[in-house]
């Protein structure tokens, strides 16, 4: 759960989420949509603090089997969608029938892979998606549905740098290998573009209303985290130094200028990263 804690500003309160302790993940590079059609109201009901495994993300939709999309532009690399089973438990002595997902999984021009499971069987041809495609950002990939390891429709998605070598993702299955990233999403506000439990959010394409410039004065503690967005400059404050504890992930993204003053500090394993990127851009 995340935690508001108001006290002093509304930066303040912005730059005090307090993550849930355990193990924290690096943002994402690209910034993701939500995986669904535009309009779909979707809930999350375990973010990548609570997925098991972790890293992961599950998204729920009251929706009738809606239209699941790519997140962010990119080549289809693999379709898995013959399976047709809602199968967990399998009671064949796996803890879950993974292995009977149906997914579709894409590469992204920046490097990071994006994979969707449990669409309803044959819903990614029907669609028209075939391997080796390029689609767009918001482009039909298939149907939700509720086949493989799952106990009722939804989306299961997940964002990966894959590793320096070998494949980027398990065919059987369909899960991503490398390191797990926790995606950056628009849509759903500039103050927390990440995924997390509790909210509605509705999907949409990358339209955020974003600040020209953005003065970041708050710091984090370990296992906090911050994205901040901003159409021209990113910047920290040197009159109160800006610290970010070992273990808090961080990441500024301006389109013209990020600068740290004087004191700034991201401290041992925490993951920092600064991008010249316009707010609404992907990949
Ligand atoms: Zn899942």
């Amino acid at each position: 759960m995340s935690l508001w804690k108001c006290s002093l500003s509304i930066l303040m309160c912005f730059l005090s989420v307090v993550a849930v302790t355990g193990q924290q993940f690096a943002f994402s590079k690209g910034l993701y949509r939500i995986g669904y059609v535009n309009g779909t109201e979707v809930t999350v009901t375990n973010d990548v603090w609570h997925h098991d495994p972790l890293g992961k993300l599950d998204i729920v939709t009251d929706a009738i089997a809606p239209g699941i999309v790519a997140a962010a532009a990119g080549w289809i690399r693999w379709i898995v969608e013959d399976n047709t089973e809602e199968c967990h438990p399998n009671g064949n002595g796996e803890p879950c029938c993974w292995r009977l997902n149906n997914y579709v999984v894409i590469e992204h021009p920046n490097g990071e892979w994006s994979q969707y499971t449990h669409i309803s069987a044959g819903s990614a041809t029907a669609a028209g998606r075939f391997v080796g495609e390029w689609v767009e950002s918001g482009t039909l990939i298939g149907i939700e549905g509720s086949v493989g390891c799952s106990t009722g429709p939804h989306l299961h998605f997940e964002v990966c740098r894959p590793p320096e070598t070998g494949t980027a993702f398990d065919t059987i299955g369909g899960f991503l290998r490398g390191e797990l990233l926790n995606p950056v999403i628009c849509g759903i506000g500039t103050a927390q573009p990440y995924y997390v439990e509790g909210p509605t959010y509705t999907a949409s394409p990358c339209d955020d209303n974003c600040a020209n410039n953005y003065v970041v004065s708050g710091s984090l503690s370990a296992n906090q985290e911050f994205v901040g967005r901003a159409d021209t400059e990113i910047s920290t404050n040197n009159v109160s130094p800006v610290v970010y504890a070992n273990a808090s992930s961080a990441q500024f993204r301006a389109g013209g200028s990020v600068r740290l003053r004087a004191g700034f500090h991201a401290g041992f394993g925490a993951r920092f990263t600064a991008l010249i990127k316009a707010c609404n851009t992907q990949n």
